[in-house]
């Protein structure tokens, strides 16, 4: 695809962003979405000649589209990454991409507290492939060196980790990654590429759920790996095309809807964020806060080093496990649900996990405690999102001593 005007170089992030997308036919100002599962030829030689090129033809949508092609550009310009491409969700990027690095014989050396369902494929799927995984504390390189044996050849980082919010030093890891030959894929869906790229620090693939931020409005399942184009050109060539988990159109249309606004809204999910980590830092039911970005977080000084800026998931552990329950169904702004990333606040208790997944769960494997409680902060007035929070803990304490009144008599 040409681009039919170049890229001013000197632009920001937040401009290039807003560019018109170079496939309109008439120079609309929102890209056309080609809804079309393959593309037709004028001759034998233009068909042949679209199959043998290198560069982008279309010929049928499991392999590209433009609309997808348009979504995976910017993405690739994001993450300052040669070439990205796109999935029909988060998994069918992780899967993907770890498929592209390993066979019969591998492992690999995992964060403790990834994704639970990327847990659940390295422990529960790739074994009967023969590829094993070793899971290993990411803030310590230590624990990092040793683990990665002469059989690793992938090193999996998530930073930071999922509920915990554990921060890997994605530069320091790589490079011991790189000296034992072993390629590094870091999933960035927390700190989004404005506020952080791994691939700068030396990791060779990167990641997203684009159903969080990307999409940022809670109606497109999705996911992308950016990286070199050798790298995304034999993925897309092999794992897209014989696994066949590729992105929609109309998604990769709402995907560059949405990215348009990712950074006026990761501006107010992070100040949002911030002022509810430090209002609940000071209460007494909380004992502790999982926010990377708070001034009293043990890992703050690489925060600060790594990271441009917060995000707008985070967590806390209530001092007593009962206030749980209750403090889920007392709050109004904060809707009870999985994932994150869009306009509205979530609530999501670990306690849930543990009571729903199985024996062999990443919560239980990992011993996250049962009073953390995950909050997605979203795009309402942080006033508001506050006093959610503060009556609902009020509330949770009425309930947890109507119930041990209830037990005395
Ligand atoms: C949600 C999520 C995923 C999985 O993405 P899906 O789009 O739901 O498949 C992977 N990694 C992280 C950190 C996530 O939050």
């Amino acid at each position: 695809m040409s681009d039919g005007h170049d890229r001013d170089l000197s632009a920001s992030l937040e401009t290039l962003l807003l560019e018109q997308e170079p496939l309109s036919l008439a120079r609309g100002a929102a890209p056309p979405l080609y809804q079309t599962s393959l593309f037709t030829f004028d001759s034998f030689g233009q068909m042949r000649e679209a199959i043998e090129s290198q560069d982008d033809s279309y010929l049928y949508t499991r392999g590209r589209n433009p609309t997808v092609r348009a979504f995976e550009k910017k993405v690739a310009l994001l993450e300052g990454a040669e070439d990205a491409c796109a999935f029909a969700s988060g998994m069918g990027a992780i899967s993907a991409a770890i498929l592209s690095q390993v066979e019969a014989g591998d492992r690999i050396v995992c964060v403790r507290n990834a994704y639970p369902d990327a847990y659940k494929l390295m422990t529960g799927f790739l074994p009967k492939l023969g590829v094993e995984t070793v899971f290993v504390d990411g803030s310590d390189a230590e624990a990092v060196a040793t683990a990665l044996t002469d059989d690793v050849k992938l090193l999996y980082l998530e930073s930071p980790t999922t509920l915990l919010f554990e921060l890997q030093d994605i530069a320091e890891l790589t490079k011991l990654a790189k000296a034992n030959g072993v390629v590094t894929l870091v999933d960035n869906s927390w700190a989004t590429p404005l506020g952080q790229r791994p691939l700068a620090l030396g990791a060779d693939l990167v990641l997203h759920s684009a159903s969080k931020y990307l999409s940022g409005h809670s109606d497109v399942v999705a996911g992308v790996v950016a990286g070199s184009s050798e790298r995304v050109s034999g993925l897309r060539s092999l794992e897209l095309m014989v696994l066949g988990g590729k992105l929609s159109p109309f998604d990769a249309w709402l995907l560059l809807r949405g990215l348009r606004t990712l950074p006026l809204r990761l501006e107010r999910h992070r100040s949002s964020a911030k002022t509810v980590a430090e209002f609940l830092d000071t209460q007494p039911a909380v004992s502790t806060v999982h926010y990377p970005g708070l001034a009293s977080h043990p890992q703050r000084s690489l925060f600060d080093r790594q990271l441009k800026g917060g995000s707008g998931l985070l967590s806390f552990e209530f001092s007593d496990e009962r206030l749980v329950e209750p403090f889920v169904d007392a709050l109004h702004h904060f809707r009870l649900g999985v994932s994150w990333g869009g306009f509205e606040s979530l609530v999501y208790p670990a306690l849930m996990s543990h009571l729903t997944a199985g024996e062999g769960s990443a919560t239980r494997a990992f011993a996250v405690p049962r009073s953390l409680v995950r909050l997605f902060v979203g795009l309402e007035d942080p006033d508001d999102l506050v006093s959610d929070l503060a009556q609902a803990i009020a509330s949770a304490h009425n309930a947890v001593r109507k119930g041990e009144r209830a037990m005395e008599v």
